[in-house]
């Protein structure tokens, strides 16, 4: 990799440039669109924005990148994946079309129990093999940071084996992947008899599971399942509160279907993340709308499971609570790989603004990660992670839905999806002259 890389011939330079934290409210509507400009990035971090002419003069030995026209934007920040898992679950798609509830699923062999079966008959090495090209296909629709949990293996052992295998991601491929522990996903079927035994499997997690993880330094975030019906509000705080004196930084599944005061309870807690939210409560937004707690929704899995409801966006926002997108790419309820997707569905599904989506898929999402000072915006000191798109205006990535138009992406300045030249879907026809 050469020192210093210089990015030129973009149309829009989207830099979503301001304060290293979460935006917030009104502060969601500025994404600091520049024509024209060009980028210089040094020992992987952007040194410099300008015209391209000064920026030629003072960086003569850089490496040219020619963005061919196309919008070069902070890489897209995916704060909310269980990305590394075994085999697929398309069964279940069709038989949800067909009425079955998650019980009937579950009943056939289905649902997260027949993904933690999976995956704990497979070794570390094939798990590995598995989540690689899956994680290739992220990047290549523009995604260059990745949350990744834990969280289908269910045991001591086996959810070591997933943080292993996601600490061996991290290392060994370009995205940048955060680690979060999630042992707290579910309860086993073999601890569900009784009050006795699921009491038991709480006090593993906090006495047995959590120092193991925090002895190999292997997880950033601890994040729990809380739901009726999976993990109770006081689960949920034993264990965070647990995680929280261990050093961990915390999140949480909350308010998916339900309400059950996930939401408080994150902020109450101090969580950096409350992910989901498509039932909060009234409640539960203000808490949010007061607190430093990015409220994270994942709209991609409303949609796949055919549900009308979608977390509150709008309310959120106006609120004035910091809103971040995800993907919740998993074999069960969000499949997708494509992030831009997830962008789309957060305009016409939640009625977010071009400039609130794009904002939440950049600096709230490193803000849910505790990397709001490093990356999501193009902005001098921080990390060089880009994605370019091939496309005339940054209103066209969401527009396409579903297109593949990432043409690029460099994390640190070393690239994520090799750079290509690909025509724009609004290649502009030629002029028609009108007769006579
Ligand atoms: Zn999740």
């Amino acid at each position: 990799m050469p020192d210093s890389l210089l990015f030129i011939n973009a149309t829009q330079l989207v830099t979503c440039a301001g304060p290293p934290r979460a935006r917030r409210g009104k502060e969601m509507s500025d994404i600091g669109n520049l024509k024209n400009a060009a980028v210089a990035v040094s020992d992987g971090r952007i040194s410099m924005i300008g015209a391209a002419s000064d920026l030629k003069n003072a960086y003569g030995d850089a490496e040219i990148v020619d963005c061919n026209g196309g919008v070069l934007m902070p890489g897209l920040v995916d704060s909310h994946t269980h990305a590394v898992f075994g085999k697929a679950r398309f069964e279940e798609h069709e038989q949800r079309a067909a009425g079955l509830d998650y019980m009937a699923i579950a009943e056939r062999g289905g649902g997260v129990h027949a993904s933690v079966r999976d995956f704990r008959a497979r070794a570390e090495k094939e798990l590995y093999a598995l989540a690689l090209p899956r994680l290739r296909e992220l990047a290549s629709y523009g995604t260059t940071t990745l949350e990744i949990k834990s969280g289908y293996g269910l045991t001591t052992a086996d959810e070591l084996k997933a943080l292993a295998v996601i600490g061996r991601l991290g290392e060994r491929q370009p995205l940048r992947i955060v680690p979060t522990w999630l042992g707290a996903h579910e309860i086993p079927h073999e601890y569900r008899s009784d009050e006795m035994r699921r009491a038991t499997f709480v006090d593993a997690l906090i006495d047995e599971q959590l120092p193991k993880v925090v002895e190999q330094g292997i997880a950033r975030f601890a994040d729990v399942f809380c739901e009726p019906g999976v993990f109770t509000t006081d689960e949920t705080r034993r264990i965070l509160e647990a995680a929280r004196k261990a050093g961990l930084g915390l999140k949480l599944h909350a308010d998916e279907l339900k309400p059950s005061g996930g939401a408080q309870l994150a902020v109450s807690l101090g969580a950096i993340s409350a992910d989901h939210l498509a039932a909060v409560s009234k409640q539960g937004i203000d808490a949010l709308a007061k607190s430093d707690t990015v409220a994270t929704l994942l709209p991609g899995t409303m949609l796949f499971l055919g549900k009308s409801k979608q977390g509150p966006a709008r309310e959120l926002i106006d609120a004035g609570a910091a809103v971040a997108l995800a993907s919740d790419f998993n074999p069960g309820t969000s499949p997708t790989v494509n992030f831009p997707l997830i962008m789309t569905l957060g305009v016409s599904q939640l009625r977010m603004s071009l400039a609130e989506a794009v904002i939440a898929c950049t600096v709230n999402g490193a803000a849910a990660l505790g990397l709001a000072g490093e990356i999501g915006q193009v902005a001098p000191g921080f990390s060089a992670d880009l994605a370019l798109f091939s496309i005339d205006d940054i209103r066209e990535l969401p527009y396409w839905y579903g297109a593949r138009l990432c043409v690029g992406s460099w994390k640190a300045g070393a690239p994520c999806h090799p750079h290509e030249i690909v025509t724009k879907l609004n290649a502009r026809p030629p002029e028609v002259v009108p007769a006579g």
